[in-house]
């Protein structure tokens, strides 16, 4: 922690660098760890309809809940919010979010406060899994998860049942363990690539979407392995994803299905999504880089390599940096960049 700021409140100007929800979440999840209080002012200010949306007011009843936090503003379209944590319980805790909005990205919140408790919790939220401009479960489960427990981080996830805009009506459920043995990261070679796997989703809608993508991505990769996957649910939506394994890392990238957007030009942008990656030399792409920097810092630090490093994850970067002692530094290397974390 930064102790010259304990019984201090940071003041955050939420319009910083990329000016999303993640200043949102990233701010709750380091107050609840460190006990620092924070004030958030021009919440979102940097999208097209700013504040708190539900989703983001679900992640901060969840954190108030799991910390006993004192707070104002927590209101839907708010562009304010004062939060000061209490003592973080662990335990068993359902949410319910009541729209689409995502559940992996309130997930995502409460994971440093809860993994750092003494006792295991378990906690299911109801909601989207696989939305747009979020980690879809996919990608938490068989990416972010596995990466993050290279670091010792214990987490045994499930999609109990698929939601998709505008229904939503998703359920996940992770039981977080405490963590015990920190290991520091050393993720600058991702090894021989073993393989390529292709998936795709078609809940509630024609099956022959999901076939369609699958088609293409068998076109266009060197696939190991393609299959359809059936989700439960009641919500209607398609995600196709591809799987890459290779020896110290396992990446995964995820596409949506959108109206008035063929199957086809979905997968098409997904195979040139993974070609890219497939061509650079880096082990995390865009989204895990700004994923993993929180856990590194919470962690033994240490360095990755990452294929672009996004206003997301300076932004992050920058978050970090206001609540923990920690230098975090992008270094260019050919097209790629490496990432460090010192502590
Ligand atoms: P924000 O836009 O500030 O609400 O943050 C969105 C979060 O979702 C970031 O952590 C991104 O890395 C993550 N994200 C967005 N799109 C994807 C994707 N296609 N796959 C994985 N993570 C994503």
């Amino acid at each position: 922690m930064n102790t010259s700021l304990k019984n201090k409140t940071i003041q955050i100007d939420g319009s910083i660098g990329e000016g999303g929800g993640q200043i949102l979440r990233t701010a709750l999840s380091l107050s609840m760890l460190t006990g620092i209080s924070f004030e958030l002012i021009n919440i979102r200010a940097g999208r097209k309809k700013p504040g708190l949306m539900r989703q983001h007011l679900v992640c901060v009843q969840a954190s108030q809940r799991i910390s006993n936090a004192i707070v104002e503003g927590a209101e839907l379209h708010s562009t304010r919010l004062y939060f000061q944590p209490q003592q973080v319980q662990s335990g068993q805790y359902d949410f319910q979010i009541g729209s689409a909005g995502s559940t992996i990205l309130v997930l995502q919140t409460l994971l440093p406060a809860l993994m750092m408790q003494d006792h295991a919790s378990q906690i299911s939220i109801h909601g989207g899994t696989h939305n747009p401009m979020a980690p879809t479960a996919d990608f938490i489960q068989q990416c972010f998860l596995p990466a993050i427990q290279q670091l010792g981080i214990q987490v045994d996830f499930s999609c109990e049942r698929a939601g998709f805009f505008p229904i939503g009506a998703g359920q996940i459920n992770a039981m977080i363990h405490p963590w015990l043995e920190k290991s520091k990261c050393t993720l600058l070679q991702r090894g021989k690539i073993s393989s390529i796997h292709a998936y795709a989703i078609a809940l509630n809608i024609p099956q022959d979407i999901a076939e369609r993508e699958l088609q293409v991505l068998t076109r266009k990769l060197e696939l190991t392995e393609c299959k359809k996957l059936y989700l439960q649910g009641i919500s209607q939506g398609n995600s196709a994803f591809v799987v890459l394994k290779y020896e110290n890392h396992q990446q995964v990238f995820s596409a949506l299905g959108e109206k008035r957007k063929t199957a086809e030009s979905v997968a098409k942008e997904l195979a040139n999504e993974v070609k890219s990656y497939i061509s650079s030399d880096a082990v995390a792409d865009e989204y895990l880089a700004d994923q993993l920097l929180l856990p590194l810092a919470l962690g033994k630090g240490g360095e990755f390599t990452a294929q672009v490093i996004s206003e997301h994850t300076r932004t992050q970067a920058e978050m970090i940096q206001k609540f923990l002692d920690c230098n975090i530094t992008f270094e260019p290397i050919g097209h790629i960049f490496k990432v460090s974390v010192e502590i």
